[in-house]
């Protein structure tokens, strides 16, 4: 990127060189307001909507034979989706299913791959992740009759907002059987070493997850020449599948003979699945961690939404994030020195994922002040608003005329009229 200059003819000389501009027409609500908040939920696109549209049109029109008829079987769909996500994670298609949803799919692998011995029964996870992947590992403990308080390992933090890898690795001692972590934090944003946490943990004989819920869509992955065990994530963040999108999973090769710890009758072999036998024949790929009847009208808009990814490339999606997080770093520090933001979010390129965390005091109320002025962030307790620049639907213009708004109601103190109380769900 040339050299910083906070003109917003700036911002536009970067618009009209990105390669990726085009995609933003196809996100309707990308042109009637500043979207921030693509790593909570992603924009719908036309292409999202007519494939759920061809969804329920087959629906109508095949009724059960939809399953096996139609350009797209829905028996066939889970797989297919898998293929289309594999590149993104860096696997083969036969390593990758859509299924489930993030905690859903946390708790079937962990109920797989967790093995506990009495030398060995602890999980390692660190103590800034998000709350719902501490409860399911905590429970999983209680099932299988641990104390999480004595189970759970929570790697901590030294300065409240990132995690140091080399603590993380000190803590992989010869009682940890198990290590999930974030690839991304979804706080700050830092993005931890995934290869070097995993070759550690595999030279420790410890069996290592991810989860992508902070980095499936934004940027490349390589699951498998890092030699992760396993890895999940939601698909309505940056991969913009709907609230409520069914999840992905992803488990390397070698664990193919595993049973699934969660089993029913769509864990099965596609090919004897309806002989309707009470003896399981688990599919011989990723396919085995399904558990029951794909939710189709959740995952259909991805049909639309994956290709998008394809056409761009991964790697084209993640040079542009870098730029506008970079960007929207530089504007901050250029045109809001003097309102008290701070960043969380590591400077280095190498240590960060989609998003940007600024922290300000009056967070709350400053995020209140945006969405009234048409800027759509989101807030984290107790003092971070997320920005996300999305690759394929925000513009370097709306990063520039965000931090503009973002000027205009500190100067004014125009978030003063708004109260400190926390929206449900902001
Ligand atoms: C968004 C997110 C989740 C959400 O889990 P769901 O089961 O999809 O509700 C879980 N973990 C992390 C790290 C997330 O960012």
């Amino acid at each position: 990127m040339s050299t910083f200059d906070p003109s917003p003819q700036f911002a536009d000389s970067l618009d009209r060189i990105d390669p990726l501009s085009h995609f933003r027409s196809e996100f309707p609500l990308s042109q009637s307001c500043i979207y921030l908040d693509g790593n909570s939920l992603g924009l719908l696109s036309h292409r999202a909507d007519e494939s759920l549209q061809a969804i329920l049109d087959s629906w109508r029109q095949y009724g059960v034979d939809g399953w096996s008829e139609g350009p797209n079987a829905w028996f066939d769909l889970p797989g297919k989706l898998g293929a289309l996500m594999a590149p993104l994670v860096g696997a083969d298609p036969d390593e990758v299913i859509v299924t489930g949803s993030t905690t859903v799919n946390l708790h079937q692998l962990v109920s797989t791959f967790y093995h506990p011995t009495p030398q060995r029964y602890k999980i390692l996870a660190d103590s800034l992740t998000f709350p719902s992947d501490i409860y399911a590992l905590q429970s999983q403990l209680r099932l299988r009759g641990y104390d999480p308080e004595d189970a759970l390992v929570q790697v901590p933090s030294r300065d409240g907002m990132t995690l140091d890898e080399d603590d993380i690795i000190q803590a992989m001692a010869e009682d940890v059987a198990l290590i999930v972590l974030p690839s991304v934090l979804y706080v700050s944003g830092q993005w931890l070493d995934m290869p070097r946490l995993t070759a550690t943990a595999r030279e420790r004989g410890i069996l290592i997850g991810f989860d992508l819920a902070h980095s499936a869509g934004v940027m490349p992955h390589h699951l498998q020449d890092w030699g992760v065990d396993f890895a999940f994530w939601c698909t309505y963040k940056y991969l913009n599948g709907g609230p409520g999108s069914v999840g992905g999973l992803y488990v390397a090769r070698r664990h193919f003979s595993e049973q699934p710890g969660l089993a029913g009758w769509f864990s099965s072999e596609k090919s004897v699945q309806f002989d309707m036998s009470h003896t399981l024949v688990p599919a011989p790929d990723a396919g085995e961690y399904q558990i029951g009847t794909p939710h189709l009208l959740s995952m259909a808009p991805l049909l639309g939404s994956l290709p998008m990814f394809a056409e761009a490339g991964i790697e084209a999606i993640r040079q542009k994030s870098l730029q506008a997080s970079r960007y929207l770093m530089d504007l901050v520090s250029w045109r809001l020195a003097e309102h008290g933001f701070s960043l969380a979010t590591p400077a280095d390129d190498a240590k960060r994922g989609g998003h940007v965390a600024l922290v300000h005091p009056e967070a709350v109320r400053i995020c209140k002040a945006l969405k009234a002025r048409r800027v759509i962030p989101d807030y984290r307790p107790p003092q971070v608003i997320r920005l996300a620049p999305a690759p394929l639907y925000t513009s370097y213009r709306d990063l520039w005329n965000a931090v503009e708004q973002l000027r205009l109601i500190m100067e004014h103190r125009e978030y003063e009229q708004y109260p400190r109380t926390r929206e449900v769900i902001a």
